[in-house]
């Protein structure tokens, strides 16, 4: 690899990500993989230099919820390309998941190959019958805290349950994960309740997983789902069916007094939601209306996708539209922003990416429109910078759809 040289954008309109206004007439550097200045007039003699004229430049976005691992190079160039410039891998169905994640997180950040920062899980915490082959499954508090253990080993960024994991095991993860200061996120599984996960401290909830379920005016839904999933080992068809039926039910009797308790909770312990809107399918108008409600209340908030885990949802593009739901569901286009730059810095506890500061990683996505009169801009990508690398983004095909490749959808979705 070729080390960088200088870099200046000038005369460009910068949206930080902090949430201070957009600053027109500036001045980018960017030396080796930093950005050296924002606003100082200072070019430097060796810089290449980009006309920033008429164009808006904003932090490099993070997809915080992708299974992309497995295919790529068929997947980081439509990353790039669309400006996403780090993702969390949240499973990878591979034999090893653990070691290729690991493997392909240390060739990006050396860039022995182009792609997106990764922080990753090991492969995702389930009970005995997983939904996904690649699961490691935990039966018990013994097998749960083992489990545990191996994922810190192996190098994972964090530790991530899905739906069946039982009740002690859960609990025993929880304190194990905190033990090792290993993050726990995921689906909050059928056998815990939303407001047990927050207590627990568990970082992040996916998909909404849990809420419908935790919010609904029909008291029988939690027995209902608990008998759906004890059919599992016995016939997973249609355990899932039941399963996915008293989901979308959930979501039609959702009762927003019901969740203020739960909203308010999650704001105060910062249990982040990833709502992965672009991915709900038929409980997307619901996921607004949650979504709505959860912002208003303070509950902070992730841009995800679940590109690869969901079908239809494309790589790149998805987070774009991600956003856009965001903004339907009532945030700014500043806050939608933030959920995909500020915000995932603020919850991976990183002081290097997230804005566009003197200092930070250079992530930048160069924009042709403004984001903050339109969030649809954010598509209108003219340059992708990262790690201070301008990246060849006319190179990068933009679209082929693959509809989730391979995968399988979860039970209840
Ligand atoms: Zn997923």
């Amino acid at each position: 690899m070729v080390a960088a040289l200088a870099i200046a954008i000038t005369h460009v309109t910068v949206i930080d990500g902090t949430g201070a206004p957009a600053r027109a007439e500036q001045t980018v550097v960017i030396e080796g993989s930093r950005i050296r200045s924002v606003g100082d007039a200072r070019i430097p003699k060796d810089a290449q230099v980009i006309d920033g004229t008429g164009k808006y430049l904003i932090p490099g976005l993070w997809d915080m919820h992708v299974h992309l691992l497995a295919r790529p190079e068929k997947a980081f160039p439509k990353l790039l390309a669309s400006g996403i410039t780090g993702i969390r891998n949240m499973h990878l169905e591979a034999e090893d998941p653990l070691v290729t994640a690991v493997r392909l997180r240390r060739e990006v950040a050396s860039a022995a190959i182009e792609g997106p920062h990764i922080v990753t899980n090991g492969p995702m915490i389930d009970g005995p019958i997983p939904v996904w082959s690649a699961a490691v499954t935990a039966g018990d508090a013994a097998s749960a805290r083992r489990a545990a253990l191996a994922m810190k080993k192996g190098g994972a960024d964090f530790v991530k349950v899905y739906d069946f994991l039982p009740r002690d095991a859960y609990f025993a993860l929880a304190a194990e994960a905190r033990k090792l200061h290993l993050p726990l996120v995921g689906h909050v599984p059928i056998w815990v309740t939303a407001e047990e996960a927050a207590r627990a401290g568990q970082r992040s909830v996916e998909h909404l997983s849990g809420i419908f379920e935790s919010c609904t005016a029909d008291g029988n839904v939690d027995r209902d789902m608990k008998r759906a999933a004890n059919l599992w080992p016995i016939s997973r068809q249609e355990s899932a069916k039941q399963m996915h039926a008293l989901l979308f039910h959930a979501a039609a009797t959702y009762d927003p007094q019901i969740c203020a308790p739960l909203y308010r909770l999650f704001a105060e312990k910062r249990t982040w939601q990833c709502p992965t809107l672009v991915a709900l399918g038929e409980v997307r108008e619901a996921g607004l209306r949650v979504v709505r409600q959860m912002h208003a209340a303070g509950v902070p908030l992730l841009a995800g996708t679940d590109a690869g885990g969901s079908a239809n949802v494309e790589p790149g593009e998805s987070l774009h539209r991600e956003l856009e739901l965001l903004v339907e569901a009532g945030l700014t286009p500043m806050e939608a922003l933030q959920a995909a730059t500020r915000n995932a810095a603020v919850f991976l506890g990183r002081k290097d990416i997230g804005t566009v500061e003197k200092g930070r990683l250079a992530d930048v996505v160069l924009l042709d429109g403004n984001p903050l009169e339109d969030i649809r801009n954010t598509r209108r990508v003219a340059a992708v910078i990262l790690r201070g690398r301008l990246i060849d983004a006319a190179s990068s095909p933009q679209s082929s759809a693959t509809p989730g490749a391979g995968t399988q959808p979860g039970p209840r979705r």
